[in-house]
Protein backbone atom coordinates (compact mmCIF):
# COMPACT_ATOMS: atom_id res chain seq x y z
CA UNK A 1 0.00 0.00 0.00
CA UNK A 2 2.62 2.28 1.00
CA UNK A 3 6.28 2.75 -0.65
CA UNK A 4 7.58 0.81 2.65
CA UNK A 5 6.93 -2.04 4.19
CA UNK A 6 7.05 -0.61 7.87
CA UNK A 7 3.68 1.63 7.21
CA UNK A 8 0.54 0.71 7.84
CA UNK A 9 -2.89 2.36 8.69
CA UNK A 10 -4.22 1.51 12.38
CA UNK A 11 -8.31 1.60 12.72
CA UNK A 12 -8.53 5.38 13.43
CA UNK A 13 -7.19 5.73 9.93
CA UNK A 14 -3.86 7.19 11.22
CA UNK A 15 -0.92 5.70 9.12
CA UNK A 16 1.41 4.10 11.28
CA UNK A 17 5.34 3.53 11.59
CA UNK A 18 5.92 -0.14 12.85
CA UNK A 19 3.18 0.48 14.87
CA UNK A 20 2.99 3.53 16.06
CA UNK A 21 0.33 6.11 15.46
CA UNK A 22 1.86 8.76 13.52
CA UNK A 23 -0.62 11.39 14.60
CA UNK A 24 -0.36 10.85 18.13
CA UNK A 25 3.50 11.36 17.71
CA UNK A 26 3.17 14.34 16.08
CA UNK A 27 0.86 15.98 19.16
CA UNK A 28 3.34 14.93 21.41
CA UNK A 29 6.34 15.77 19.63
CA UNK A 30 5.69 18.83 17.08
CA UNK A 31 6.22 19.37 13.94
CA UNK A 32 8.39 19.00 11.75
CA UNK A 33 9.32 15.82 12.95
CA UNK A 34 11.52 12.88 11.89
CA UNK A 35 10.53 9.58 12.77
CA UNK A 36 13.07 6.48 12.12
CA UNK A 37 12.19 2.87 12.44
CA UNK A 38 14.96 1.11 14.47
CA UNK A 39 13.85 -1.99 13.62
CA UNK A 40 14.26 -1.55 10.58
CA UNK A 41 17.36 -0.21 10.82
CA UNK A 42 18.48 -3.13 12.68
CA UNK A 43 16.75 -5.64 9.56
CA UNK A 44 18.90 -3.64 6.91
CA UNK A 45 21.95 -4.02 8.81
CA UNK A 46 21.55 -7.34 9.67
CA UNK A 47 20.90 -7.76 6.04
CA UNK A 48 24.02 -6.62 4.52
CA UNK A 49 26.23 -8.27 7.43
CA UNK A 50 24.42 -11.28 7.21
CA UNK A 51 24.62 -11.88 3.20
CA UNK A 52 28.13 -11.06 3.53
CA UNK A 53 28.66 -13.90 5.78
CA UNK A 54 26.82 -15.88 3.77
CA UNK A 55 28.10 -15.19 0.48
CA UNK A 56 31.50 -14.05 1.04
CA UNK A 57 32.25 -16.25 4.08
CA UNK A 58 32.30 -13.82 7.16
CA UNK A 59 35.24 -12.44 5.78
CA UNK A 60 33.80 -8.94 4.85
CA UNK A 61 32.68 -5.73 7.16
CA UNK A 62 29.73 -3.21 6.74
CA UNK A 63 30.67 0.35 7.78
CA UNK A 64 27.25 2.41 8.02
CA UNK A 65 27.84 5.74 6.26
CA UNK A 66 27.04 8.30 8.48
CA UNK A 67 27.07 11.04 6.24
CA UNK A 68 23.32 9.46 5.24
CA UNK A 69 22.39 9.85 9.06
CA UNK A 70 24.41 10.65 12.08
CA UNK A 71 23.70 11.21 15.98
CA UNK A 72 24.77 9.22 18.89
CA UNK A 73 21.57 7.21 19.12
CA UNK A 74 22.49 6.13 15.54
CA UNK A 75 26.17 5.18 16.59
CA UNK A 76 24.93 2.81 19.19
CA UNK A 77 22.42 0.86 16.96
CA UNK A 78 25.22 0.39 14.49
CA UNK A 79 27.92 -0.86 17.53
CA UNK A 80 25.45 -2.95 18.74
CA UNK A 81 24.65 -4.31 15.26
CA UNK A 82 29.02 -5.30 15.41
CA UNK A 83 28.80 -2.97 12.53
CA UNK A 84 31.44 -0.43 11.64
CA UNK A 85 30.91 3.44 10.54
CA UNK A 86 32.41 5.78 7.87
CA UNK A 87 33.25 8.99 8.98
CA UNK A 88 33.69 12.02 6.58
CA UNK A 89 34.50 15.05 8.55
CA UNK A 90 35.63 15.38 12.50
CA UNK A 91 31.78 15.90 13.96
CA UNK A 92 30.73 12.70 12.62
CA UNK A 93 33.80 11.10 14.41
CA UNK A 94 33.17 13.43 17.45
CA UNK A 95 29.74 11.92 17.25
CA UNK A 96 31.03 8.56 17.08
CA UNK A 97 33.26 8.92 20.16
CA UNK A 98 30.68 10.48 22.47
CA UNK A 99 28.40 7.16 21.30
CA UNK A 100 31.19 5.29 22.88
CA UNK A 101 31.58 3.74 19.07
CA UNK A 102 34.66 1.24 18.50
CA UNK A 103 36.79 3.36 16.77
CA UNK A 104 38.80 0.63 15.49
CA UNK A 105 35.79 0.10 13.08
CA UNK A 106 35.81 3.21 11.77
CA UNK A 107 36.79 4.39 8.08
CA UNK A 108 38.08 8.21 7.80
CA UNK A 109 36.91 9.93 4.14
CA UNK A 110 37.23 13.41 2.81
CA UNK A 111 39.07 14.86 -0.13
CA UNK A 112 39.99 17.84 2.20
CA UNK A 113 40.82 16.51 5.06
CA UNK A 114 42.03 19.35 7.80
CA UNK A 115 45.28 18.81 9.99
CA UNK A 116 42.83 18.33 12.69
CA UNK A 117 41.09 16.14 11.55
CA UNK A 118 43.86 13.34 10.51
CA UNK A 119 45.56 14.50 14.44
CA UNK A 120 42.23 13.71 15.74
CA UNK A 121 41.80 10.20 13.56
CA UNK A 122 45.20 8.78 15.12
CA UNK A 123 44.11 10.59 18.76
CA UNK A 124 40.77 8.30 18.82
CA UNK A 125 42.29 5.68 17.33
CA UNK A 126 40.23 4.96 13.74
CA UNK A 127 40.68 1.36 11.83
CA UNK A 128 41.43 3.31 8.39
CA UNK A 129 42.21 6.42 6.75
CA UNK A 130 41.29 6.85 3.54
CA UNK A 131 43.90 8.55 1.66
CA UNK A 132 42.38 10.81 -1.14
CA UNK A 133 45.61 12.59 -2.91
CA UNK A 134 49.28 12.83 -2.16
CA UNK A 135 49.37 15.90 0.07
CA UNK A 136 47.23 14.77 2.09
CA UNK A 137 49.55 11.68 2.40
CA UNK A 138 52.61 13.74 3.39
CA UNK A 139 50.51 15.59 5.95
CA UNK A 140 49.51 12.37 7.64
CA UNK A 141 53.49 10.83 7.54
CA UNK A 142 54.73 14.04 8.95
CA UNK A 143 51.22 14.04 11.49
CA UNK A 144 51.78 9.96 12.57
CA UNK A 145 55.57 10.62 12.50
CA UNK A 146 55.24 13.07 14.71
CA UNK A 147 52.44 11.45 17.46
CA UNK A 148 54.57 8.34 17.38
CA UNK A 149 51.92 6.50 15.36
CA UNK A 150 51.30 4.25 12.77
CA UNK A 151 48.22 4.36 10.77
CA UNK A 152 46.60 1.89 7.99
CA UNK A 153 45.94 3.70 5.33
CA UNK A 154 43.29 2.77 2.04
CA UNK A 155 43.55 4.42 -1.18
CA UNK A 156 40.32 6.26 -2.53
CA UNK A 157 40.58 4.81 -6.18
CA UNK A 158 38.64 6.45 -9.42
CA UNK A 159 37.89 3.14 -10.85
CA UNK A 160 36.64 5.03 -14.15
CA UNK A 161 32.90 3.35 -13.99
CA UNK A 162 29.99 4.86 -15.12
CA UNK A 163 26.64 4.45 -13.01
CA UNK A 164 23.20 5.17 -13.79
CA UNK A 165 22.03 7.69 -11.39
CA UNK A 166 21.89 11.88 -10.75
CA UNK A 167 25.01 13.47 -12.35
CA UNK A 168 25.52 14.58 -8.46
CA UNK A 169 25.92 12.01 -6.96
CA UNK A 170 28.23 10.25 -9.21
CA UNK A 171 31.51 9.78 -7.79
CA UNK A 172 33.38 6.92 -9.97
CA UNK A 173 34.83 8.56 -13.20
CA UNK A 174 37.68 10.14 -13.80
CA UNK A 175 36.23 14.14 -13.82
CA UNK A 176 35.72 13.39 -10.27
CA UNK A 177 37.04 15.40 -7.24
CA UNK A 178 37.72 12.40 -5.02
CA UNK A 179 40.79 10.18 -5.00
CA UNK A 180 43.42 8.95 -8.08
CA UNK A 181 42.92 8.34 -11.36
CA UNK A 182 43.43 4.47 -12.53
CA UNK A 183 44.02 5.10 -16.00
CA UNK A 184 46.62 8.03 -16.23
CA UNK A 185 48.62 6.18 -13.67
CA UNK A 186 48.19 8.19 -11.26
CA UNK A 187 47.18 5.31 -8.44
CA UNK A 188 49.77 3.10 -9.46
CA UNK A 189 52.56 5.61 -8.58
CA UNK A 190 50.83 6.86 -5.52
CA UNK A 191 50.89 2.73 -4.45
CA UNK A 192 54.92 3.03 -5.12
CA UNK A 193 55.04 5.87 -2.56
CA UNK A 194 52.97 4.62 -0.12
CA UNK A 195 54.42 1.02 0.15
CA UNK A 196 57.53 2.94 1.26
CA UNK A 197 56.35 4.85 3.91
CA UNK A 198 58.09 4.48 7.28
CA UNK A 199 55.11 5.68 9.23
CA UNK A 200 52.05 4.76 7.61
CA UNK A 201 50.87 0.95 6.74
CA UNK A 202 49.46 1.10 3.09
CA UNK A 203 46.29 -1.50 4.07
CA UNK A 204 43.68 -1.41 1.27
CA UNK A 205 41.90 0.24 -2.05
CA UNK A 206 38.70 1.91 -1.79
CA UNK A 207 36.23 3.17 -4.76
CA UNK A 208 32.49 4.47 -4.53
CA UNK A 209 31.23 4.57 -7.69
CA UNK A 210 28.08 7.23 -6.61
CA UNK A 211 24.78 6.74 -5.36
CA UNK A 212 21.34 5.45 -5.13
CA UNK A 213 22.50 3.06 -8.19
CA UNK A 214 19.87 0.16 -8.69
CA UNK A 215 21.70 -1.86 -11.23
CA UNK A 216 24.40 -5.00 -9.92
CA UNK A 217 26.76 -4.69 -12.85
CA UNK A 218 28.98 -1.20 -12.54
CA UNK A 219 29.19 -2.83 -9.13
CA UNK A 220 30.76 -6.08 -10.37
CA UNK A 221 32.62 -4.00 -13.01
CA UNK A 222 34.33 -1.90 -10.43
CA UNK A 223 35.40 -5.23 -8.18
CA UNK A 224 37.02 -6.38 -11.57
CA UNK A 225 38.77 -2.99 -11.95
CA UNK A 226 39.76 -2.74 -8.46
CA UNK A 227 41.17 -6.61 -8.08
CA UNK A 228 43.03 -6.26 -11.25
CA UNK A 229 44.67 -3.42 -9.89
CA UNK A 230 45.67 -5.26 -6.55
CA UNK A 231 46.90 -7.91 -8.87
CA UNK A 232 49.03 -5.44 -10.40
CA UNK A 233 50.33 -4.10 -7.32
CA UNK A 234 51.35 -7.84 -6.18
CA UNK A 235 52.93 -8.80 -9.86
CA UNK A 236 54.83 -5.09 -9.91
CA UNK A 237 55.74 -4.42 -6.33
CA UNK A 238 55.54 -7.49 -4.88
CA UNK A 239 53.42 -6.06 -2.88
CA UNK A 240 50.01 -7.82 -1.08
CA UNK A 241 46.98 -5.22 -1.09
CA UNK A 242 44.39 -6.78 1.93
CA UNK A 243 41.47 -4.41 2.34
CA UNK A 244 39.28 -3.86 -1.30
CA UNK A 245 35.84 -1.30 0.34
CA UNK A 246 33.87 -1.22 -2.69
CA UNK A 247 31.74 2.16 -0.88
CA UNK A 248 28.01 2.12 -0.94
CA UNK A 249 25.43 3.30 -3.40
CA UNK A 250 22.89 0.80 -3.06
CA UNK A 251 19.70 2.25 -4.46
CA UNK A 252 16.34 1.95 -2.21
CA UNK A 253 12.71 2.48 -3.23
CA UNK A 254 11.43 6.55 -2.91
CA UNK A 255 8.24 5.52 -5.19
CA UNK A 256 6.19 2.12 -5.56
CA UNK A 257 7.35 1.90 -9.01
CA UNK A 258 11.39 1.95 -8.18
CA UNK A 259 12.37 -1.98 -7.83
CA UNK A 260 15.73 -2.08 -6.62
CA UNK A 261 17.38 -5.55 -6.46
CA UNK A 262 17.44 -6.76 -3.30
CA UNK A 263 20.90 -5.88 -1.15
CA UNK A 264 21.27 -10.04 -0.39
CA UNK A 265 21.73 -9.82 -4.33
CA UNK A 266 24.10 -7.04 -4.71
CA UNK A 267 26.44 -9.19 -2.17
CA UNK A 268 26.12 -12.70 -3.72
CA UNK A 269 26.94 -11.61 -7.29
CA UNK A 270 29.84 -9.00 -6.16
CA UNK A 271 31.46 -11.48 -3.83
CA UNK A 272 31.08 -14.22 -6.51
CA UNK A 273 33.06 -11.85 -8.81
CA UNK A 274 35.97 -11.04 -6.52
CA UNK A 275 36.23 -14.99 -5.83
CA UNK A 276 36.67 -15.71 -9.48
CA UNK A 277 38.53 -12.71 -10.47
CA UNK A 278 40.93 -13.67 -7.15
CA UNK A 279 41.48 -17.41 -8.68
CA UNK A 280 41.88 -15.91 -12.22
CA UNK A 281 44.36 -13.28 -11.34
CA UNK A 282 45.95 -15.71 -8.75
CA UNK A 283 46.25 -12.96 -5.52
CA UNK A 284 44.56 -13.96 -2.30
CA UNK A 285 40.72 -12.66 -1.43
CA UNK A 286 40.95 -9.47 0.11
CA UNK A 287 38.83 -8.57 3.25
CA UNK A 288 35.99 -6.60 1.54
CA UNK A 289 34.17 -3.26 2.89
CA UNK A 290 30.83 -1.87 1.82
CA UNK A 291 29.47 1.32 3.39
CA UNK A 292 25.76 1.09 2.42
CA UNK A 293 23.87 4.83 3.87
CA UNK A 294 20.81 5.23 2.26
CA UNK A 295 20.25 1.62 1.83
CA UNK A 296 19.83 1.30 5.65
CA UNK A 297 18.04 4.18 6.64
CA UNK A 298 16.33 5.58 4.09
CA UNK A 299 13.07 3.47 4.16
CA UNK A 300 13.15 3.49 7.89
CA UNK A 301 12.36 7.21 7.94
CA UNK A 302 9.40 9.40 7.39
CA UNK A 303 8.46 13.02 8.36
CA UNK A 304 5.71 15.04 9.73
CA UNK A 305 4.61 18.13 9.14
CA UNK A 306 1.57 20.34 9.89
CA UNK A 307 -0.56 21.44 6.73
CA UNK A 308 -1.32 25.53 6.83
CA UNK A 309 -2.66 26.50 3.60
CA UNK A 310 -4.42 25.20 0.91
CA UNK A 311 -3.74 27.48 -1.80
CA UNK A 312 -6.09 26.69 -5.12
CA UNK A 313 -4.46 28.08 -8.00
CA UNK A 314 -7.60 27.35 -10.71
CA UNK A 315 -6.15 25.24 -13.88
CA UNK A 316 -2.55 25.74 -12.67
CA UNK A 317 -1.73 23.65 -9.55
CA UNK A 318 -2.72 23.57 -5.81
CA UNK A 319 -0.15 24.40 -2.98
CA UNK A 320 -0.27 22.50 0.02
CA UNK A 321 1.95 24.64 2.36
CA UNK A 322 3.64 22.59 5.42
CA UNK A 323 5.63 23.84 8.23
CA UNK A 324 9.42 22.56 7.05
CA UNK A 325 10.68 22.30 3.75
CA UNK A 326 14.12 22.91 2.27
CA UNK A 327 15.63 23.16 5.73
CA UNK A 328 14.69 19.86 6.87
CA UNK A 329 14.46 18.13 3.41
CA UNK A 330 16.80 19.82 1.02
CA UNK A 331 17.03 16.99 -1.69
CA UNK A 332 13.86 18.77 -3.88
CA UNK A 333 16.25 21.90 -4.37
CA UNK A 334 18.75 20.09 -4.73
CA UNK A 335 18.37 16.97 -6.99
CA UNK A 336 14.51 17.47 -7.76
CA UNK A 337 14.17 13.99 -5.60
CA UNK A 338 10.78 12.31 -5.83
CA UNK A 339 9.30 11.60 -2.70
CA UNK A 340 5.62 10.22 -1.59
CA UNK A 341 3.40 12.09 1.07
CA UNK A 342 0.21 10.63 3.02
CA UNK A 343 -2.08 12.73 4.55
CA UNK A 344 -1.43 10.55 7.85
CA UNK A 345 -4.70 11.33 9.74
CA UNK A 346 -6.54 10.14 6.24
CA UNK A 347 -4.12 7.23 5.41
CA UNK A 348 -7.49 4.94 4.78
CA UNK A 349 -8.45 7.61 1.94
CA UNK A 350 -7.65 7.33 -1.42
CA UNK A 351 -4.78 10.13 -2.50
CA UNK A 352 -7.11 11.04 -5.82
CA UNK A 353 -5.16 14.45 -6.13
CA UNK A 354 -2.32 15.69 -7.23
CA UNK A 355 -0.81 18.72 -5.46
CA UNK A 356 2.78 20.74 -4.72
CA UNK A 357 3.72 20.52 -1.30
CA UNK A 358 5.66 23.38 -0.22
CA UNK A 359 7.60 24.48 2.35
CA UNK A 360 7.56 27.59 4.50
CA UNK A 361 10.74 29.31 3.39
CA UNK A 362 11.31 32.43 1.12
CA UNK A 363 11.78 30.56 -2.06
CA UNK A 364 9.69 29.65 -4.72
CA UNK A 365 11.75 26.70 -5.43
CA UNK A 366 10.84 25.55 -1.39
CA UNK A 367 9.59 22.22 -2.43
CA UNK A 368 9.37 18.74 -1.10
CA UNK A 369 7.45 17.81 -4.63
CA UNK A 370 5.51 18.40 -7.30
CA UNK A 371 2.56 16.47 -8.72
CA UNK A 372 2.04 14.66 -5.75
CA UNK A 373 -0.54 12.16 -5.23
CA UNK A 374 -2.54 12.78 -2.46
CA UNK A 375 -5.53 13.13 0.09
CA UNK A 376 -7.30 15.93 -0.22
CA UNK A 377 -5.28 18.07 2.05
CA UNK A 378 -6.67 21.28 4.57
CA UNK A 379 -5.16 23.58 7.32
CA UNK A 380 -4.58 21.24 10.23
CA UNK A 381 -3.85 17.68 9.15
CA UNK A 382 -0.68 16.10 9.06
CA UNK A 383 1.36 14.81 6.27
CA UNK A 384 3.73 12.54 6.00
CA UNK A 385 6.74 12.14 3.70
CA UNK A 386 7.95 8.72 3.21
CA UNK A 387 11.30 7.03 2.93
CA UNK A 388 13.16 10.49 4.14
CA UNK A 389 15.41 8.71 6.57
CA UNK A 390 18.54 9.22 4.50
CA UNK A 391 19.67 12.78 4.09
CA UNK A 392 17.45 14.80 5.26
CA UNK A 393 18.14 15.37 8.93
CA UNK A 394 21.83 14.85 8.32
CA UNK A 395 21.42 17.38 5.51
CA UNK A 396 18.81 19.86 7.67
CA UNK A 397 19.80 23.37 7.99
CA UNK A 398 18.37 26.93 9.60
CA UNK A 399 17.84 28.80 6.86
CA UNK A 400 15.19 31.44 7.68
CA UNK A 401 16.87 30.78 11.57
CA UNK A 402 14.36 28.01 11.72
CA UNK A 403 14.84 25.47 14.14
CA UNK A 404 15.86 21.98 12.90
CA UNK A 405 13.07 19.51 14.25
CA UNK A 406 13.12 16.50 16.72
CA UNK A 407 14.16 13.18 15.84
CA UNK A 408 11.77 10.22 17.53
CA UNK A 409 12.94 6.55 17.27
CA UNK A 410 10.20 4.22 16.96
CA UNK A 411 10.37 0.50 18.44
CA UNK A 412 7.66 -2.30 18.50
CA UNK A 413 5.05 1.02 18.57
CA UNK A 414 7.06 2.48 21.43
CA UNK A 415 8.63 6.36 20.81
CA UNK A 416 11.69 7.65 22.55
CA UNK A 417 13.46 11.26 21.65
CA UNK A 418 16.87 10.38 19.61
CA UNK A 419 17.97 14.16 19.08
CA UNK A 420 15.94 17.38 20.83
CA UNK A 421 14.62 19.97 18.67
CA UNK A 422 16.44 22.89 18.60
CA UNK A 423 15.03 26.01 20.94
CA UNK A 424 14.83 29.33 20.13
CA UNK A 425 18.30 29.88 22.29
CA UNK A 426 19.89 27.14 19.89
CA UNK A 427 19.53 29.20 17.10
CA UNK A 428 21.14 32.44 19.16
CA UNK A 429 23.55 30.41 20.64
CA UNK A 430 26.68 31.40 19.30
CA UNK A 431 25.64 34.67 18.05
CA UNK A 432 27.76 37.75 20.38
C1 LIG B 1 28.23 8.76 0.30
C2 LIG B 1 29.18 7.66 0.49
C3 LIG B 1 28.73 6.41 0.90
C4 LIG B 1 27.28 6.08 1.10
O1 LIG B 1 26.52 6.21 -0.05
P1 LIG B 1 25.00 5.68 -0.07
O2 LIG B 1 24.56 5.99 -1.45
O3 LIG B 1 24.25 6.43 0.95
O4 LIG B 1 25.04 4.22 0.21
C5 LIG B 1 29.68 5.43 1.11
N1 LIG B 1 31.00 5.67 0.94
C6 LIG B 1 31.47 6.88 0.55
C7 LIG B 1 32.91 7.08 0.40
C8 LIG B 1 30.58 7.90 0.31
O5 LIG B 1 31.04 9.09 -0.09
Amino acid sequence: MFVSENLGVNAKGHLTIDGADTIELAQQYGTPLYVMDENLIRENLRRFHDSMNKFYEGRGEVHFASKAFSCMEMCRIVASEGDGLDAVSIGELYTAVKAGFPMEKVGFHGNNKSDEELRYCLEVGVGHIIVDNIPELHRLEAIAKDMGKKPHIMFRIKPGIEAHTHEKVLTGQIDSKFGFALETGEAFEAVKEAVSCGNVVFYGVHCHIGSQIFDIEPFEEAAKTMLGFIAKVKNELGYEIKGLNLGGGFGIKYLTEHDPEPFEKFIERVSAVVKAQCAELGIAQPRMYIEPGRAIVGSAGITLYKVGARKVIPDIRTYISVDGGMPDNPRYILYQSEYEAVVANKADQPRDEKVTIAGRCCESGDLIGENMPLQHAESGDIIAVLATGAYNFSMAMTYNRLQRPAVVFVKDGEARIGVRRESLDDIIRNDV
